[in-house]
């Protein structure tokens, strides 16, 4: 078994997407441009309705998956091919955009906390252009699994070391998607796959894995290995833990679209400018 160590520390840079939303960008940003398989990850976390209400209006895209976890809020989606519903507290939506959508995300709230996280996982090449897919699961859908130590998993995807299975399935990544609550000094162990890039994202509190103290509102890297063995503090913690499988093929990509080629990505523009997505 070989443990994981950290191979650097992030806490992105603050950004503003959509009509006019305040988040913290950690993958996707100057000093960390992508984590293969990994695109983008976005943090909001504010109760101040001025940094959300103007949410996310008709956007496209293609060639990858947008991945939204919140932990608190409501926000609604709305496609061109009528797909619409609202993701709340605890819920989970992956979205396959592949060949393409124009969607709206929107706050279903106009006050209050809204916190969460939006992931944008790549497609293989040879599956950029397969037909949009929903997987949406609300927060009584996604397993939690309690440990020994107090320790709770809520498994988004993936198998966890104790056998738990997440019902998000069939990602081409084969990514983990974990969200972990550890309650004062206790440890937690998990394998991730020896391969996979993976990351962790501090939610509340601090952890340590391998040494390196990952302070609230930081991403760490994780090094290879095999597992992963993280220990709280003074405090209780909460952190998502994230892996996949890297894909290693070219990408191109510009706002929306995230595709193998410049000209797949040239087509995108051309397709959206044309109705074609
Ligand atoms: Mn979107």
């Amino acid at each position: 078994m070989a443990h994981r160590g950290i191979m650097s520390v992030t806490q992105g840079v603050p950004a503003s997407d959509g009509a006019g939303v305040t988040l913290t960008r950690l993958i996707g940003s100057p000093e960390l441009d992508m984590l293969d398989p990994f695109l983008m990850l976005d943090s909001f976390q504010t109760d101040d309705p001025e940094d959300y209400v103007a949410g996310f209006p008709a956007h496209p895209h293609r060639g990858f998956q947008t991945v939204t976890y919140l932990l608190a809020g409501k926000m609604r989606h709305e496609d061109n091919a009528g797909h619409s519903g609202v993701i709340e507290t605890g819920g989970i939506q992956w979205m396959t955009a592949g060949r393409g959508i124009v969607h709206s995300e929107m706050p279903e709230q106009e006050d209050g906390l809204l916190w969460g996280f939006q992931l944008w996982v790549n497609l293989p090449a040879a599956c950029k252009m397969i037909p949009p897919r929903y997987q949406e699961f609300p927060a009584a859908m996604i397993p939690q699994e309690r440990r020994a130590n107090d320790t709770t998993v809520r498994v988004i995807t993936g198998i966890t070391g104790h056998g738990t299975e997440g019902p998000v399935r069939d990602v081409a990544t084969s990514p983990k998607y974990l969200d972990v609550a550890m309650p004062v000094g206790s440890e937690f162990e998990e394998p991730v796959e020896d391969g996979h890039n993976g990351f962790v994202f501090v939610a509340e509190g601090e952890i340590e894995i391998s040494g390196t103290v990952i302070p609230a509102h930081h991403l760490a890297i994780l090094g290879p290995g095999d597992h992963i063995r993280a220990h709280s503090g003074k405090g209780p913690a909460r952190f998502l833990l994230i892996a996949g499988r890297p894909l290693g093929e070219p990408v191109h990509r510009a706002g929306p679209f995230v595709m193998a080629t410049r000209e797949d990505l040239l087509s995108a523009f051309h397709d959206f400018r044309t109705g074609g997505i």
